[in-house]
């Protein structure tokens, strides 16, 4: 061991789905969008000028921000752009949850959130969900530093009535209550129609699943005036320019074009339907998602071998080890229609080895 050793932060990082090289693969393992983003964005990419670059990018990234905030019909300070939501969550927890009293999500939920608490040095609980996989809001009207959870859920796909989001940002006004509506353009509904009722409350949104633009990061927050500037005035006490000239213009031409979101994200809801009826079918678990993913799991297989056969097979689906209660579930990625085609004719012909469970 080094002498320094003892000085450093050591952290487990987050370990995101693999990225094949092989551009033949069938990918459903990280909830991208199957189809490219809107064709505005293909115009504003064409339309960018190197000879800018040598510019650093507005830090306020205002052209994005002035229009999430059109479309979401919120001031434009009450939005926070930054490289992902991964990144905005981030910058969330450090600002947000400075509290000794622990903050609270789920134990089946975002692998990242115990990450960053653990980087950021934040206590945390995590509070079990119950035998259907739904989160008990009692188990949030408790003292606590904070709250997050996504609604969505992630990985399960069921989604909370806004009630129940509601009861537990009113029975928390001394903290924030963050929701991760990474999936929420999917069916459900947002709650930022809560907004205005509740000053604690913050709602984190990406462009990488509903947009078709993981590639480019770009993730936002919602919330009130006052808490989106303690927000900024974090980010700017770490990067000041975390937007890129090219991820500003381009996700600007994403938000712009409401129709092609709206066609894409029908498409999506369309096969996940599908999908879901073929699970069944073929006598799989299968919740009610409202995500561009299923949480699946057979009684008569093991997820880990089922996983590593799809895999052979060219085919790349999500398993999660821990926890235990989801040890046998796959979440698979909605894709396109002749993509899950493809994932059910395997299915259909696959023969677990025998073994008796
Ligand atoms: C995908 C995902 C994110 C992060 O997405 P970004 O690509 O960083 O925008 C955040 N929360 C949940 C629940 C997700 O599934």
């Amino acid at each position: 061991m080094s002498k320094w050793e003892n000085n450093i932060r050591k952290v487990v990082p987050y370990v995101p789905g693999e990225q094949p090289k092989d551009t033949s693969a069938i990918k459903l393992n990280t909830n991208e969008n199957p189809y490219p983003p809107a064709p505005g964005v293909a115009e504003a990419l064409r339309n960018l000028d190197p000879a800018s670059f040598r510019l650093y990018p507005d830090p306020s990234a205002s052209l994005l921000t002035e229009e999430i905030a059109k479309l979401y019909g919120v001031g434009q300070d009450q939005v926070f752009v930054g490289v992902g939501s991964d990144d905005v969550l981030a910058m969330a927890f450090l600002t947000c949850f400075h509290s000794d009293k622990p903050i609270l999500f789920p134990d089946i939920t975002y692998s990242f959130y115990d990450v960053w608490a653990d980087l950021f040095r934040i206590p945390y609980e995590k509070q079990p969900l119950d035998e259907t996989f739904r989160i008990r809001t009692e188990d949030y009207k408790k003292e606590n530093g904070g709250i997050i959870f996504p609604n969505p859920n992630a990985p399960t796909g069921l989604f909370m009535p806004l009630d129940a989001v509601e009861e537990i940002v009113r029975a928390n006004p001394g903290v924030i209550v963050i929701v991760d509506e990474a999936y929420i353009d999917f069916g459900g509904t947002s709650a930022l129609g809560l907004l205005s009722k509740y000053d604690n409350l913050l709602i984190a949104q990406t462009f990488s699943k509903s947009r078709s633009m993981a590639g480019m990061r770009i993730g936002f927050l919602l919330g009130n005036p006052a808490l989106i500037r303690l927000i900024n005035d974090c980010k700017y006490s770490f990067n000041s320019y975390t937007m890129s000239q090219a991820a500003i213009a381009l996700g600007t031409a994403a938000v712009r074009d409401r129709e092609y979101f709206y066609e894409c994200t029908q498409k999506i809801i369309r096969t996940r339907e599908r999908a879901k009826k073929k699970f069944l079918e073929l006598g799989f678990l299968c919740g009610d998602s409202m995500g561009n993913f299923l949480f699946v799991a057979h009684p008569k297989y093991r997820a880990a071998e089922l996983f590593a056969a799809l895999k052979d097979a060219g085919i790349y689906v999500r398993h999660f080890c821990t926890p235990e209660r989801i040890s046998n579930y796959l979440r698979v990625t909605v894709g396109t229609d002749n993509e899950m085609d493809a994932l059910f004719a395997f299915l259909e012909q696959y023969r677990p080895d025998d073994r008796s469970n």
